[in-house]
């Protein structure tokens, strides 16, 4: 008997202990890691730590960390009746994929039936019409007496795990017509659309999940969205190449007891493996209808929402809630599940609760639920009377028992109905990919050549393109509006209003535009690509150090290049902490608009250390975001990353639908949002600039309110040695984009030369560590206030002055302290 984390990759056991608790160990439950189950240790990540696993014929990815508290016995015998195995290649996955691989010559297509295990399905017709295609099937038939009011709004949420094709099919639902917003109170987004010709319908994406356990946001979102909002239908996902772990939400979503149509997707890739499914008797064990499908390629799609206005508009509920299985074991969970339905019956009634749903809820152990219920101390105490029996017949805590009994029904089921291709293309050719992906020294390079590339494509190749074209389009208007203008004797304010602040200020965001639309266009591609998640693979345990999880690696390296696309790229991250957490991170990477200023000042200052200057820049902004996270980890920040239970899905080719639509809406967004404020900032700043104290329009900038601002503020900065009003002018205008730092600082002083005599090279150190390190700009300001709300922006923001005027001044410290002057 050993933990997991001290079994070698290849080795693998029995499951005998589950440790953990909370939200860790119900993860580890819900993802098939019950005592019982056998696991297989198959790939350490580079720097050895996470590790993935098969259990139940699928992958998942742990901390070794939490691997440690799983017991295994690598002795124990695998049992004939260990189900599912027969029909899902595990959990010698490993080896026997391999083997089956070397069998077969190079170039063969994978998995023709032959190839594919004995399993009860073989013994059921291969090709088998599914009765609603075209033919009114079974629940055509069983109309419903009372259906709803004819112009009753069908709604319907789409539930799914992560990955399983869920924002394919709401694009193909929908098409463009979505609406994008949040879930009340968590920056979860929320997406709404109409179905395609169906004008009285609504389907809401709701986040990708494992299951209805209430621990992270998303899960909760789920739930309550459920269980409050009431949707008329239900639209359950299904991958079928990973349907085992698929179905465990099925499961626990068929318990709400509301009209479901589970779409099976993914059959495009089942079928050209040569794997099939039994729909119909799939259909018919889960008592809901499944229609196979395949969202990337649009197939079965007008069936699917035939059924699933037939359910919703009749209110057909699913026809089976209970799968604990009769057999001696079943049989404790069987019985308690309904002791405690009957004794909850009247609570649930009156919580609008589902009766089955609470009670394997309150068996489960879920505060939520039992508050909810309101139930009396009495009750409680029947209920872990109920319980403890429960665990003490059938030797399982309560949690473990209620998942094996959900995972032995999905066993059963599959064994009955899945013929797995041995191994699919898809699935041996990321094998092939992660061998370099992941591999143990090829892995990081491969990472850093990407993010590269991506930088390269955006900053060097595309992006100036670009934003060149861009704005000689908005000069060359600016230019027309001017001379229009002036030929008609407008007054001199305006046209200074029109071409100055208003062309200005969409010359702004226009030059940010390009920028934000590549990285995002980027950002999906690896997203949807499945690269993201084997990043989050290699780089979780070096950003575990400073309290981080993987995957906040990708928003903060985008924020090398601008921090609005990288700050908005947080919302992939899965807690609040985490997302808090990066997004105060993010500033500490030097972006592209900061390097202008870089460059400025060492072509004046540091000739000929311009490279050593600059590469110290990016250093002490990284080095100071690793100081800050640290602090923050051991205070603001208590507690663990979320727990990295997570899956490498195959690599697939992304749909450009969903890139579009994607890149579509995050560009809209900031548009909209990043727009009104960039604009009305920079009318605002014209106006101190163009207006004296007494409101006079003014040319001369020395003599305008902004100068007159900010001289009041310049003493400041006279201690760290920059206390100059033309700096201080330079770096308020810098708030608005960094890019203006130089261009206003020019402005005013004329030439370059001019700067040597106000500041020694010193202190212009001092001046671009200030630079590097105070508020970002507006837009990223706006994009921080749409993540963590108004008051939280304030106290980053002034944090963020705070800090750098600090950082400043201890760099004029130790200069003083070698004596550099
Ligand atoms: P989500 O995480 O559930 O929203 O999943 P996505 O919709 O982002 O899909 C994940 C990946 O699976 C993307 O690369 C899709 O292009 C791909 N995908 C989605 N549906 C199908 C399908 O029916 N067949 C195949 N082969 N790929 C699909
Ligand atoms: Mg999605």
């Amino acid at each position: 008997m050993r933990t997991l984390d001290k079994i070698p990759v290849g080795g693998g056991g029995k499951i005998l202990t589950v440790g953990g608790d909370g939200a860790l160990r119900q993860h580890f439950l819900d993802m098939g890691l019950i005592p019982g189950s056998w696991v297989q240790v198959t790939k350490l990540a580079p720097m050895g730590d996470p590790v993935e696993l098969t259990v139940h014929g699928y992958e998942l990815t742990i901390r070794v960390a939490d691997a440690a508290l799983i017991e295994v016995d690598e002795k124990a015998k695998r049992e004939e009746s260990d189900g599912g195995l027969a029909a899902c290649p595990a959990p010698d996955a490993g080896s026997g994929i391999l083997k089956s691989r070397s069998r077969r010559k190079k170039g063969e297509k994978t998995a023709p039936a032959a190839a594919a295990q004995q399993t009860d399905a073989d013994s059921l017709p291969y090709h088998e019409a599914h009765p609603g295609l075209g033919e009114p099937g079974k629940y055509h038939d069983s109309k419903n007496e009372h259906p709803l009011p004819k112009d009753t709004l069908l709604t319907f949420a789409l539930v799914g795990n992560q990955n399983s094709g869920k924002t394919t099919l709401f694009n193909q639902l929908t098409g463009a017509n979505q609406h994008v917003g949040n879930f009340p109170g968590v920056t979860v987004d929320r997406k709404d659309g109409v179905i395609r010709g169906h004008q009285n319908t609504m389907v809401t994406d709701l986040p990708g999940i494992y299951s209805m356990s209430p621990y992270t946001s998303e899960e909760i979102v789920t739930r309550e969205f459920i269980l409050k909002e009431k949707p008329k239908g239900i639209i359950n996902i299904v991958d079928a190449t990973n349907i085992e772990r698929n179905l465990l939400l099925t499961m626990q979503l068929i318990e709400l007891d509301v009209p479901m149509v589970i779409a099976l997707n993914m059959m495009d890739e089942m079928r050209e493996n040569g794997g099939t499914i039994l729909v119909n008797v799939l259909e018919k064990e889960l008592g809901v209808p499944v229609v196979p499908i395949s969202a990337a390629k649009n197939e079965g799609i007008d069936e699917l929402v035939d059924h699933l206005l037939h359910v919703a508009y009749y209110q057909e509920k699913p026809e089976r809630l209970d799968f604990c299985g009769e057999d001696d074991y079943g049989g404790a969970v069987h019985r308690a599940i309904h002791a405690v339905m009957h004794l909850i019956e009247d609570h649930a009634q009156a919580s609008g609760i589902p009766r089955r749903f609470a009670a394997s809820k309150l068996i489960e152990g879920d505060h939520l639920v039992e508050e909810a219920l309101g139930l009396d101390d009495h009750e409680k105490h029947e209920i872990s009377e109920l319980v403890e029996q429960m665990e003490h017949e059938r030797g399982l805590d309560r949690s473990a028992a209620m998942a094996d009994m959900r995972f032995s029904f999905i066993t059963k089921l599959c064994a009955q109905t899945v013929r797995k291709p041995v191994e699919s293309k898809e699935h041996y050719r990321s094998r092939q990919a992660d061998k370099i992906l992941t591999g143990k020294y090829t892995a990081i390079p491969c990472f850093v050549g990407i993010m590269v590339l991506i930088f390269y494509l955006t900053f060097n190749l595309i992006g100036p393109f670009l934003q060149d074209a861009l704005q000689a389009g908005i000069d060359a208007l600016a230019g027309l509006a001017e001379r229009g203008m002036t030929a008609f004797g407008t007054n001199p304010v305006i046209i200074s209003l029109v071409v100055d602040a208003v062309f200005g200020g969409i010359g702004t965001v226009v030059s940010f535009t390009p920028i934000i639309v590549l990285l995002f266009l980027f950002l999906s591609l690896l997203e949807d690509s499945g690269y993201m998640a084997r990043v989050a693979f290699v780089m979780d345990k070096l950003l575990r150090k400073i309290g981080l999880s993987g995957r906040s690696i990708v928003p903060m390296l985008l924020g090398f290049g601008c921090s609005v696309p990288a700050i908005m790229a947080t919302r992939t991250l899965p807690s609040k902490r985490d997302r808090r957490m990066t997004i105060l991170m993010i500033p500490f990477m030097s972006c592209s608009a900061k390097i202008l200023a870089y460059g400025f000042f060492t072509a004046e200052f540091f000739p000929r250390h311009g490279a050593l200057v600059m590469t110290a820049l990016y250093f002490i902004g990284i080095l100071l975001g690793i100081l800050v996270a640290l602090v923050l980890k051991n205070t603001l920040f208590k507690g663990e990353a979320v727990p990295f239970v997570m899956e490498l899905p195959n690599y697939r080719m992304p749909s450009l639908k969903s890139v579009g639509l994607l890149v579509w809406e995050k560009t809209k967004d900031f548009l909209s949002k990043a727009f009104t404020v960039i604009f009305l900032a920079t009318i605002v700043i014209w106006f101190f600039r163009s207006f004296d104290v007494r409101l006079n329009y003014v040319t001369d900038a020395s003599v305008s309110m902004l100068a007159y601002i900010s001289k009041a503020i310049t003493p400041i900065f006279k201690p760290l040695g920059y206390g100059d009003w033309r700096i201080v002018t330079g770096l308020i205008t810098g708030l608005l984009a960094k890019e203006n730092v130089v261009s206003v600082l020019s402005l005013l002083i004329g030439s370059p030369d001019v700067l040597a005599t106000i500041i020694s090279p010193a202190v212009a150190f001092a001046l671009l560590v200030f630079i590097l390190l105070y508020t970002p700009c507006v837009a990223a300001v706006s994009v921080i206030k749409r993540e963590v709300g108004w008051k939280t922006t304030i106290y980053i923001v002034v944090f963020q002055i705070v800090f750098a005027w600090c950082a400043s001044g201890a760099v004029r410290l130790i200069e003083m302290a070698l004596h550099l002057g």
